[in-house]
């Protein structure tokens, strides 16, 4: 009995050896290990072993068996290792072949709009003041003469912060970089408040209105606002430097005319246009026929506004003027829905 399980034990194994594949190597197991192989046959007959002698040879049918299913795995790994081992001599690297194209990454087309229009102030002596995007209804209407229930709040419905019950002076996002113009002012005028030192900046920035999303409009837009204060600044600083801005912005060429408009915060307030730079003021589909382009709004700073910012307007004039980089953005490349600018894809993106 011994002797036969001795005899399955050496035919397995011998046969196993010769093994080279994964099919071979199953076709053994069904052979070896499977129903009707000759250990499972023995196995399957113990019934008629003697009683006293089928201990023992269960055993040892048993250990048969446990030593060629451990032989079998461990076959079954050194074919594995040895496939892995000719794929790689095979299959090697065709260095001839194109590598994958790496994508690089490029700035947003109003982060190139707004660092040229920085650019352009700069070098017109400007320097650039960043101010928070989360402000109080004080800074953002209040100072800037738009007092409590003023209707010019009207044209900035406002995304406003739950912050617990704060009365007259809520928290909410910008709706225009104007804050800024506070901000600046206090801390300029705080450096020698008997004194205060003349200011040229530009304030850039995202702001937030609660606007329907539209081919115009959208609920979020960036602004650059300008800010000049000292002595003696009158309306032809403006019109001198805006139109010196504008001719900067769109060649030497380039004509501008004032309209008068209001805002609560700049009195006289005006509106520029500049000629159109599509059709040289003929009348195109980009100006609408009119020739004229509207690019910002302007005025002279109002006078509750510099006395808010620490600065007497017995003293001190200034002028401010606010325009929207994506709207420039869009005039310039004929885009003709701002909801592309934020809709980030990559397909509109790429193309700047
Ligand atoms: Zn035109």
């Amino acid at each position: 009995m011994q002797e036969r399980l001795n005899d399955i034990e050496r035919a397995a194994l011998s046969s196993l050896s010769e093994v080279r594949d994964e099919p071979s190597l199953e076709a053994w197991r069904v052979q070896h290990l499977g129903r009707s192989a000759p250990l499972m046959q023995f196995i399957a007959g113990l019934g008629q072993v003697p009683k006293d002698d089928r201990p023992a040879a269960g055993q040892a049918a048993n250990r048969v068996k446990v030593a060629l299913e451990a032989a079998l795995s461990e076959r079954r790994e050194a074919l594995r290792i040895a496939a892995l081992a000719s794929s790689l001599e095979e299959e090697q690297i065709d260095v001839t072949l194109p590598g994958r194209t790496i994508h690089r990454g490029r700035l947003h087309p109003v982060t190139i709009q707004l660092r040229r229009v920085l650019a352009i102030l700069a070098e017109m002596g400007f320097q650039v003041y960043t101010s928070r995007e989360v402000e109080t209804d004080e800074y953002n209407f209040q100072l800037l003469n738009f007092p409590l229930h003023h209707p010019a709040r009207e044209m900035a419905d406002s995304f406003y912060v739950a912050a617990g019950e704060r009365g007259d002076n809520p928290i909410l996002l910008r709706t225009h970089t104007s804050p800024g113009q506070i901000h600046a002012m206090r801390e300029y005028s705080a450096m020698n408040p008997k004194d205060p030192p003349p200011i040229r900046i530009a304030l850039p920035g995202m702001c937030f209105r609660y606007e329907q999303i539209t081919a115009r409009s959208e609920i979020q837009f960036n602004q650059v606002e300008g800010l000049v204060v000292g002595r003696s600044i009158t309306f032809a600083d403006l019109k001198g430097t805006l139109s010196d801005f504008a001719r900067r912005m769109f060649g030497q060429q380039a004509r501008t005319r004032f309209r008068a408009s209001y805002f609560p915060f700049t009195e006289p307030s005006a509106e520029m246009d500049a000629e159109c730079f599509v059709c040289g003021g003929a009348g195109c589909t980009v100006c609408k026929g009119t020739g004229w382009l509207e690019i910002l709004g302007c005025g002279m700073v109002h006078p509750v506004v510099l006395q808010n910012g620490g600065y007497d307007p017995k003293r001190y004039t200034g002028f401010a003027w606010g325009m929207g980089p994506e709207r420039q953005l869009m005039l310039r490349y004929r885009i003709d829905d701002i909801r592309y600018i934020f809709a980030n894809d990559a397909r509109f993106l790429q193309q700047f």
